[in-house]
């Protein structure tokens, strides 16, 4: 049985969250896809000797990665 991914949207301005789609300033909320609970994507990036590199988990991090389309710079 496969757990259902989690979709998050959020503001890039204002990190707010949200479980559905909103304007925040001025802008649609960006989808997330924040991955299954436990997954491994919801842990935040150490790393070789485990130092936290970031706090935001890797999902958020990585978001832009899997928007291709939107890769115009
Ligand atoms: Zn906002």
């Amino acid at each position: 049985m496969e757990s259902p991914h989690r979709i998050v949207y959020m503001c890039e301005v204002c990190l707010r969250s949200s479980p559905a789609a909103e304007l925040c300033h001025g802008r649609m909320m960006i989808e997330c896809d924040a991955g299954c609970a436990g997954d491994d994507c919801t842990q935040p990036i150490t790393d070789s000797v485990g130092h936290l590199l970031t706090r935001a988990p890797k999902w958020w991090v990585f978001r832009h990665r899997r928007a291709p389309l939107n890769a115009t710079r």
